[in-house]
C-alpha cells in the first residue's frame, strides 16, 4: 500500500485541500515552494504513463478546481508529474505537484 493509498483510506493525517468521489488534494509534508499541494487519485495507478487518458482528463478538471480553491489562478502556478526513476518519482501513486504562491524559479 502506498503511502498515498494510506491517506485517502485515513491511515495517515492530511491537510486537504479538496476532494471528490475520485480524487484528492492536500498539502505537500515537504514543501517545495510557498504553496505545494499534490492532486492524486484515490484509486491507485503507478503513474502518468500507466493512466487512462480519461482519467487524466477528470483530473485535470479537479487540478483546475484544486487551483481555484487556492487562490492562484491568476498569479499562475506550476503543474509537474515525476515518472519513474529518471523522472525522480518516489511515491509509486500518480500525482501532480501543483506549485505556486511565489515566482518561481526557471529550468
Ligand atoms: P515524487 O517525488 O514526485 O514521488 O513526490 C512525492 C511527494 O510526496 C514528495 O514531494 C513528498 O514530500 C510527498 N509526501 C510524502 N509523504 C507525504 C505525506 N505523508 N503527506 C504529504 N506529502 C507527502
Amino acid at each position: 500500500m502506498t503511502v498515498f493509498e494510506k491517506i485517502v483510506a485515513g491511515e495517515i493525517p492530511c491537510k486537504k485541500v479538496l476532494e471528490n468521489e475520485k480524487f484528492l488534494a492536500f498539502y505537500d509534508i515537504a514543501p517545495k515552494a510557498t504553496i505545494h499541494v499534490l492532486a492524486i487519485p484515490k484509486k491507485c495507478v503507478k503513474d502518468f504513463q500507466e493512466a487512462d487518458p480519461k482519467l487524466l482528463g477528470e483530473l485535470s478538471g479537479f487540478i483546475q478546481e484544486v487551483v481555484r480553491v487556492l487562490g492562484i489562478e491568476q498569479s499562475g502556478y506550476r503543474i509537474i508529474s515525476n515518472i519513474g526513476t529518471h523522472g525522480g518519482q518516489e511515491v509509486p501513486h500518480l500525482h501532480f505537484h501543483i506549485l505556486g504562491g511565489q515566482k518561481l524559479g526557471s529550468f
